[in-house]
């Protein structure tokens, strides 16, 4: 694979601060699992705090630590699967079995059944799924546990349960005539298995962005109208798509009494949008677009749906990142691509296809920092753990929250497009 020097500019103060990316145990130091991390974990033991990556490692020598990982790869042989993101770095990338989003590397991982461990390079609701999906012999290790999602924590199970309880007074818990609910849960991927497992106790979903609007079909069968967390973009992008006007999309902002809305709003609504987003895909903009066009007559834009609206509607397409691959892997020669996702995946992007052009439409480069935060000094540590007998940054979704996790999760692969 190859390897990609990414220039960085840094913004400070900003959640583009890529100071993460020299030596992310400076930011880690905070107790407990970090952002997105789910309330139902067991932390493991011998207890293991962010920030305890041992000094020795995080002093080591770039060689010495990839020369770690590479003899402990060797000496692990079939009994480890390392997954890495679209959205990992290189210098971790790089020793990744297999590269796809968080879905794709959940159900790669089951197709390796010597591996007794899942390296999962990514971030805690990631391996939070993959532990979820994993045969009951497998075990997931999160290299850092501080590598969490800035949206998933933007939901967090106490707000969602206040939220749904609050609706159930406004709409009441009976169903319609019609036998349909009165609202159904939709949890995108990128969310805790706490708020998977809500989803599947009260009748509710999960979706990918590939799938969200088969997804929000399926909970339309079944329900008057939807709560979809935590992303407002993905929610609005696919419903808007659906035909679904924003005026019937209110917001949910949880630290407001009913979201912020009145209850007319919500007895109109068919999409109420929990206020979360992903704050790299937030910074794209339509200037930004109208820039790529100005710049490259004939630019083909294509944006993640966790875009804002307004970017969605100015871009040529909107699509998951194995969409944004695969339609790459379709172009030819001379084309040029601007797109609006992380930057690890579009310079990788541009590196396997040098015959066309591909840039991210954000002149300020901005990598997921939660997710750089897997540094390779974090990977050496937790193989040569694993190669000395000593498991450490497992993750562990308690049963009961895995059992309702795998209904939704389940709920999802069978529903198909109508
Ligand atoms: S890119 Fe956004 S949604 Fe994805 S892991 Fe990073 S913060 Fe979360």
């Amino acid at each position: 694979m190859t390897s990609v020097n990414v220039a960085i500019t840094t913004r400070p103060g900003s959640s583009c601060d890529t100071e993460l990316a020299k030596g992310p145990w400076e930011f880690d130091l905070a107790p407990g699992y970090g952002p997105g991390a789910s309330e139902d974990d067991a932390i493991p033991e011998p207890v293991t705090r962010p920030g305890q990556l041992p000094t020795a490692y995080q002093r080591m020598d770039e060689s010495e630590l990839h020369e770690r990982i590479r003899n402990a790869k060797k000496a692990l042989g079939d009994k480890l699967v390392i997954l890495g993101h679209f959205y990992q770095r290189d210098e971790v990338v790089q020793y990744a079995d297999f590269v796809g989003d968080s879905f794709q590397l959940a159900n790669a991982a089951l197709t390796k059944p010597d591996a007794e461990t899942i390296v999962f390079c990514g971030v805690h609701f990631m391996a939070e799924t993959a532990d979820i999906l994993a045969r009951p012999e497998q075990r997931v290790i999160l290299p850092n546990l501080a590598a969490g999602c800035s949206m998933a924590d933007m939901a967090d199970e106490d707000s969602v349960e206040a939220a749904w309880e609050d609706l159930m007074e406004v709409y009441g818990d009976e169903p319609a005539a019609d036998g349909r609910q009165a609202v159904i849960p939709v949890t995108y991927m990128n969310s805790s298995a706490a708020l998977k497992a809500f989803c599947g106790k009260h009748g509710g979903i999960v979706c990918t962005s590939s799938n969200a609007s088969t997804v929000l079909e399926w909970a339309f069968e079944r329900g008057q109208r939807v709560l979809f967390f935590p992303d407002q973009h993905l929610g609005r992008n696919t419903a808007k798509a659906m035909g679904i006007s924003t005026d019937d999309m209110p917001m949910w902002n949880p630290r407001k009494p009913l979201g912020g809305n009145t209850e007319d709003d919500l007895l109109s609504a068919k999409v109420i949008l929990w206020h979360g987003f992903c704050s790299v895909h937030k910074r794209f903009t339509v200037d930004q677009v109208a820039q790529a066009r100005a710049d490259y007559p004939g630019v083909r834009v294509i944006v993640h749906p966790e875009c804002p609206m307004p970017v969605v509607d100015a871009a040529d397409e909107a699509g998951s990142t194995d969409y944004i691959r695969k339609a790459i892997d379709g172009g030819k020669a001379g084309d040029v691509f601007a797109i609006g996702t992380e930057i690890n995946m579009v310079n990788r992007l541009q590196a396997e296809h040098p015959e066309m052009t591909i840039f991210c439409l954000d002149p300020v480069i901005c990598p997921c920092s939660t997710m750089y935060r897997i540094h390779p000094g974090y990977l050496a540590w937790t193989l040569d753990g694993l190669v000395e007998g000593e498991v450490r940054n497992e993750i562990v979704v308690a049963d009961d929250v895995a059992t309702h996790a795998k209904v939704a999760l389940e709920r999802m692969l069978a529903a198909k497009p109508s």
